[in-house]
């Protein structure tokens, strides 16, 4: 990331000697695609920050790239230095990385601040922190003075105001904490349900709200969403469009914003080429030969697969009553030709974007926000695929003796332990490993580029972390802990195959009396081990 903040610190040296309208647009483009990286690792703050000077350098744009004034070029240095200064506290510093490696191999680095106005903080505050911990966060509790010296990346920082706090010192409190970390998402509960209120504790620098009886689950999902990556999967787009030289155009534009397209040139091609291609937005001509965009559409509506894929009509069709017609058959937006390609990136960004927050709801276990088993199985195979250059091992976890807790405490304590060991394994692992939800209380976790002593070795942290565990409330606590069974990824084995290599070896760990990790060596050779 530092590296593309280099390429844009010279890209903009160069255009204040030689302002020319190329340079600006490629420091455009690299604003655009370094926004998207930190917003891909959901530093929200620091993007924000971004897309606010590609903005400032579109509005340059305007009237060809003039020259600019000296104000503005100093305006704009200084923008980039805040920039550079806001990417360099998220990057883990040398030092930080190899402590971390020591600990954990594993664990990605996740910090967050936590701010309390009360020297004594309410019951549930200290609690929620033990448990913010135990998944695998680093808490640091901030004093004001403390983060001006040592100002770290914080992912995000959770503020807790004195309840009693009156409106003007409560509001001068946030404001000192934004100003002492202007780069975290700062989250803060409150009792108040005023909305007066709270637009002014948004407009004091507070990014999420949390009311006060949203409890501690609330917040722990709150802050693993903060913290995980989202892939990166490049955009897909399908060109639908007869005429080959504006699909030469459109597919020109889509490669310059770093979006992947194909073209179909022949509509009645469309879903087969839906099917093989599986874009994450279709851009529909109107006027074709043989039929039309409005009636394509129809027809990829009707099947189910595609019901929600964003189609965006580029066209240049003039008649109002006719674009209306076309956005009421299934179209999502219409833009017109000729377009704006900036409009049409910007467009495609969002539209895919929001499709693919949709998918990924559709794709997560509800209770513990984990992939569900038949989406897992498809990813597993990805991994398989890639696994011919780096080690890939599996592992099968399920709680033990799970019925007996259900059955002792009930099942809303039962669904909590669940809850729990989905909020360690997302905490704890890399956010390149798979995790799913297998089952009830069955979780599979795919690991790549782990070889058989560093799988082994993250398991027995997770396990021993896991059974350290309390749940439940002060009358009814409670230990649980879970067997799990690895398998390591051979050449020619199925997808099958591996799952049933790791569910061998779990229920070998269930025989020797649970709360252990079991590795499956059979028929491998014990010299590669
Ligand atoms: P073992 O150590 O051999 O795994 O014993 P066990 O009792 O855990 O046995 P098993 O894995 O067969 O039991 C799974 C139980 O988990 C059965 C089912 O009632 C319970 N269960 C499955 N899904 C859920 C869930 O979502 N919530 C709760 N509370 N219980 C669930
Ligand atoms: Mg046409
Ligand atoms: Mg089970
Ligand atoms: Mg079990």
């Amino acid at each position: 990331m530092l590296t593309q903040m280099t390429r844009l610190e010279e890209r903009w040296q160069a255009y204040t000697r030689h302002p020319e309208a190329g340079v600006l647009a490629d420091i455009v483009l690299s604003l655009h695609g370094l926004g998207e990286e930190l917003t891909r690792l959901n530093l929200l703050r620091v993007a924000r920050i971004c897309e606010g000077i590609e903005a400032l350098a579109l509005g340059y744009m305007e009237g060809g790239a003039p020259p600019l004034s000296a104000t503005q070029k100093q305006a704009f240095s200084r923008q980039l230095d805040t920039l550079r200064a806001a990417i360099q506290l998220f990057i883990p510093r040398p030092r930080e990385q190899r402590q971390q490696q020591e600990d954990m191999a594993w664990a990605a680095p996740r910090r967050i601040a936590v701010f309390m106005a009360d020297a004594a903080p309410t019951a549930d505050i200290l609690p929620l922190l033990d448990t913010v911990r135990q998944i695998g966060f680093e808490v640091e509790e901030a004093s004001l003075d403390g983060m001006a010296t040592s100002q770290r990346g914080h992912v995000a920082a959770l503020l807790f105001p004195n309840e009693s706090m009156p409106d003007a010192p409560l509001l001068a409190w946030v404001r000192t904490v934004r100003q002492h970390c202007p780069y975290t998402q700062l989250i803060l509960r409150t009792p108040s349900r005023n909305m007066e209120r709270q637009v002014a504790l948004l407009r004091a620098g507070v990014d999420l709200l949390l009311q006060q009886d949203e409890g501690s689950e609330q917040i722990l999902r709150l802050l693993l969403e903060l913290t995980e990556v989202h892939e990166a999967a490049a955009y897909r787009v399908m060109v639908v469009e007869d005429s080959r030289v504006a699909s030469t155009i459109i597919q020109r534009t889509l490669r310059e914003h770093g979006i992947e397209s194909e073209a179909v040139r022949d509509p009645a091609e469309v879903l087969d080429r839906l099917d093989s291609y599986q874009p994450d937005l279709v851009l529909m001509d109107m006027q074709m030969p043989k039929l039309d965009g409005i009636e394509a559409t129809r027809v990829i509506r009707q099947q189910k697969r595609w019901r929600a894929l964003p189609i965006v009509y580029l066209s240049g069709e003039q008649n109002i009553a006719r674009q209306i017609e076309a956005l009421r058959l299934g179209g999502d937006q219409f833009l017109s030709k000729p377009f704006n390609p900036i409009m049409l990136a910007a467009v495609i960004k969002t539209s895919v974007e929001r499709y693919r927050t949709a998918q990924r709801h559709t794709q997560i276990d509800g209770l513990t926000g984990l992939l569900r088993h038949s989406v897992a199985l498809q990813r597993l195979e990805l991994l398989m695929e890639a696994a011919r250059q780096q080690p890939l091992a599996v592992a099968m976890l399920d709680i033990d003796h799970f019925k007996a807790i259900n059955d002792s405490y009930g099942h809303p304590v039962g669904d909590r332990v669940i809850m729990a060991l989905a909020w360690l394994l997302r905490g704890k692992l890399r956010s390149t490993d798979l995790i799913a939800r297998f089952g009830g209380e069955e979780f599979l976790i795919a690991l790549p580029g782990a070889d058989a002593a560093t799988a082994r070795a993250v398991l027995e942290q997770l396990r021993e972390r896991f059974a350290g565990q309390l749940h439940g409330k002060n009358d009814t606590l409670l230990q649980a802990s879970f067997s799990a069974g690895i398998a390591h990824y051979r050449p020619g084995m199925s997808v099958g195959d591996l799952i049933e290599r790791a569910d061998a070896a779990l229920l070998q760990a269930k025989q020797q009396g649970r709360n252990c990790i079991v590795v499956n060596t059979v028929g491998d050779n014990p010299a590669e081990l």
